[in-house]
């Protein structure tokens, strides 16, 4: 034991990695605490992309989050030289009338975006390697693209090693306890830890930890198909996507690179409540079938499946985040129920714990991820 340190963040991948960068920067005694050295391939941030849009179709109340996570990603790129985004462009597709899409364009107008409005064959014009008719409309937003996510958290874990924060991603904790003088008390099958406070970002398995939490699991697969149409690369110019086929289901993927383009399914996957649940990808039949009706008629340029992943979600009721205080517990911050949509956020995440555990106001209004508004 011995030292005490202002806060430790357990689980240090997406957003805790973030997190305890900005809090060592604002001059925090911090503690890293993982069970494997992030990235890795436990968690959510796997796979090397994730895509960063802004006209956001899960609702206007993201776009102040995510404008301040964009310059967070950009000073981030900027300060360590790394490739962290890619300005690749997102097309968003959809039913005309369906929520999402209509969404994506309702708030590319009130936030005055940088997009441009298409119908039917102004879609495939744009796009030849997408096929969609007059029922269908899209929303192509230029400034937004991917980021290097394991890059990203790879480079928080460096700059905040360099400004002094020790690490510890030998084991996972395994009990966080509270002593009547305040301090909580963190152990791991290692070492037993004491902080003023915590940041609790352990992402899928923070019920292991607070079994009272609205969570649940949900293990979802990604796959990489072979390309045999260049015009679906990035360097041709092939954004990345979401994609929403009516009556079937919400896909994505990114612009092809060596050879392969990236395509995930959002809807589906299959409940899980233990880490070894996450079997390997193709462990379900459904797991190689889920994108075939995606290339069989909406986008062509593919030449079969090349290889598949297996990651989780952690979902919340709504699917809309949880960003609040630990009920009885206000010394324990926690971000969880990014429910498949929350890398883009990580970096703006992560400054908001830094700043409240910093004891620094926060602006922009968090109210609609609090947790009471499941009771
Ligand atoms: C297939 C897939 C595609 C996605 N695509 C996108 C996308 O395009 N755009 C987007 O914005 N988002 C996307 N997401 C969602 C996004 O990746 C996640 O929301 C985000 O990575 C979650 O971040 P996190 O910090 O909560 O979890 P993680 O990054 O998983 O970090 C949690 C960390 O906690 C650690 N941990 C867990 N339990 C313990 C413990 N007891 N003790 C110590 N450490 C512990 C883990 O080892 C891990 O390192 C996608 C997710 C998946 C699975």
């Amino acid at each position: 034991m011995g030292k005490v340190y202002d806060v430790a963040v357990i689980g240090t991948g997406s957003v805790g990695s973030a997190a305890g960068y900005y809090a060592a920067k604002e001059g925090l005694a911090v503690l890293e605490l993982d069970s494997h050295r992030p990235p890795h391939e436990q968690g959510s941030h796997h796979g090397q992309t994730r895509i960063i849009r802004y006209a956001y179709g899960e609702g206007e109340k993201y776009l102040p989050l995510l404008l301040e996570a964009k310059k967070l990603w950009a000073d981030l790129q900027e300060q360590s030289g790394q490739d962290i985004f890619h300005q690749v462009g997102v097309v968003n597709v959809g039913p005309k009338g369906a929520d999402f899409i209509e969404n994506v364009a309702h708030t590319a107008d009130k936030f005055d975006l940088n997009v441009q409005f298409l119908e039917g064959q102004e879609i495939n014009d744009a796009f030849p390697n997408l096929h969609f008719n007059d029922d269908y409309r899209a929303v192509y937003e230029k400034d937004a693209g991917y980021l290097h996510s394991e890059v990203a958290i790879e480079t928080y874990l460096r700059l905040a090693e360099k400004l002094g924060v020790d690490q510890d991603f030998s084991s996972a904790v395994s009990s966080i306890n509270y002593r009547e003088d305040g301090l909580v008390v963190i152990t791991n099958s290692q070492t037993t830890y004491l902080a003023k406070e915590v940041i609790l970002t352990t992402g899928s398995w923070v019920k292991k930890l607070v079994p009272t939490l609205p969570i649940t699991v949900k293990r979802k697969v990604f796959a990489w198909f072979k390309i045999d149409d260049q015009r679906l690369t990035e360097q041709r110019g092939f954004p990345a996507f979401t994609i929403e086929i009516a009556g079937d289901a919400t896909y994505y993927g990114f612009p092809g690179e060596n050879g392969d383009i990236k395509i995930g399914k959002h809807d589906g996957g299959q409940v899980i409540t233990e880490p070894a649940e996450r079997t390997t990808y193709g462990s379900y039949p459904e797991d190689k079938e889920e994108i075939k009706p995606l290339l069989a008629q909406y986008l062509t340029g593919t030449a079969g499946l090349d290889f598949g992943a297996a990651c989780t979600y952690d979902v919340s009721p709504d699917e809309d985040f949880i960003i609040d205080q630990l009920p009885g517990h206000p010394q324990v911050k926690l971000v969880t129920g990014l429910s498949g949509h929350g890398f883009k956020f990580a970096s703006f995440l992560g400054k908001v714990l830094a700043d409240q555990v910093a004891g620094k106001d926060v602006f922009l209004d968090l109210k609609p991820f609090s947790l009471n508004r499941f009771q």
